[in-house]
């Protein structure tokens, strides 16, 4: 079995290490006592890999990323790489594996545990509870769009210029996605456009209308304007279940929600590429926080967004829902008996250090599966 489940870690710089070694301590766990084995390799990105090979990430390391059924990824970046010319600068690392892995769908959940709702910027009874997911476009639309750039006119003023493209295949593969993930929750998709004013908009909003009649007619879908989902995810975000989106509005979005939870050291998130005809897709996860160079090598950064984009891989890569609702509910559990690390501490809670909350998730699965 553990031959089946190749996977690629890429702890990178900072904090990535640190938060890495709680996910390798939840590895052992479920290794020992779950048989959920992995062929586990390591290697370097960002700028650990500057050092050892004067690039960001190695051929050999792409490579691995390419066969791996998954890449679990910890952070990269820092100051010591800042003044690095722009393409060794550790940020192409993860850029490059985005690219030539083809991740066209990124994942964000927005979850918020009700022992963190008062976290949250918006009034508790609004957020506790919250669990919907954001799907961006990651690799078309404005961000790559041609004609693109600075040019002179003749008046002597100076225009830039972008261009928000999408052709059906890109809607249709995105709109996909959104649909199964949907149909393993609540079934419901709110698809973000600015069809009103946008003609890329207008043809975003018809593919997903034909793509939902003709192959998942027993969803529910709903269309928004993109100005207005803003609003609404302040409003009221527990409106949504999943938000499918194009990769400029995926972006602001997905921030929005983001701070709805409260704190980066809690949010996960996947990225994800077409299915090969077994049914694979090639598929990166990482928490959306950075290395956090200010806490690096202190054994206090939070754990919990790796682990829970683990938890992410065990669902979507290998299909193990069980186990991946495991560690959810043990960070769930942790978290309700007033276990924090120091970015979510609060009033009469109990302090943890990095390997701490790690050590505290491990014994609260162990609870749970007792
Ligand atoms: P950051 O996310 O690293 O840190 C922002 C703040 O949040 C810091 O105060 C940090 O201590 C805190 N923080 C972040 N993650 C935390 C965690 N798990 N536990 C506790 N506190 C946490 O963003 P930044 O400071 O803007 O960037 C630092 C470096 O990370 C830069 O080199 C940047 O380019 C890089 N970066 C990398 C990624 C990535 O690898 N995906 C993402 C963002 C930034």
């Amino acid at each position: 079995m553990a031959a089946n489940r190749n996977l690629l870690m890429l702890p990178g710089d900072g904090i990535g290490p640190e938060v890495m070694g709680e996910v390798k301590r939840v590895i052992a766990w479920m290794d020992a006592n779950r048989a959920v084995g992995f062929d586990i390799d390591e290697d370097l990105v960002g700028g650990c890999a500057y050092d050892a090979h004067g690039v960001a990430i190695a051929d050999a390391t792409m490579d691995k990323a390419m066969a791996a059924d998954a890449v679990l990824l910890g952070a990269v970046g820092g100051p010591r790489w800042e003044s690095l010319p722009f393409e060794s600068q550790p940020e192409r690392g993860l850029l490059r594996l985005r690219k030539d892995m083809e991740l066209f769908a990124n994942l964000r959940p927005a979850m918020v545990f009700d022992a963190l709702a008062e976290a949250s910027s918006l009034k508790t009874e609004l957020v506790a509870g919250l669990d919907i997911l954001i799907i961006r476009e990651l690799t078309g639309g404005v961000y790559f769009g041609e004609p693109r750039g600075i040019t002179d006119l003749p008046n002597g003023e100076r225009r830039g210029i972008n261009t928000q493209v999408y052709d059906t295949y890109e809607i249709i593969r995105i709109g996909r996605v959104a649909f199964e993930l949907a149909a393993k929750r609540s079934g419901r998709v709110c698809s973000v456009e600015k069809a009103n004013v946008m003609e890329s908009g207008l043809l975003w909003r018809e593919e997903m209308t034909k793509l939902h009649a003709a192959e998942y007619p027993d969803l529910e879908l709903s269309h928004m304007y993109a100005d207005n989902c803003a609003m609404q995810l302040v409003r009221m975000p527990k409106q949504f279940d999943v938000i499918v989106t194009d990769n400029l509005f995926g972006d602001m979005l997905s921030d929005t929600a983001a701070m709805l939870t409260g704190s980066l050291g809690m949010l996960p998130s996947a990225s994800l590429g077409a299915a090969d005809a077994t049914g694979r897709r090639k598929a990166l996860y990482e928490p959306v926080h950075g290395s956090a160079p200010d806490i690096a090598g202190e054994n206090k950064a939070n754990p919990l967004a790796t682990i829970l984009s683990y938890a992410m891989m065990l669902r979507y890569s290998f299909d193990l829902g069980a186990d991946a609702e495991l560690v959810e509910l043990a960070v769930r559990g942790v978290l309700d008996k007033g276990l924090r690390t120091a970015d979510i501490m609060a009033d009469g809670k109990e302090l943890l250090s990095t390997t701490g909350m790690g050590q505290a998730v491990v014994d609260e699965m162990a609870a749970l599966a007792g």
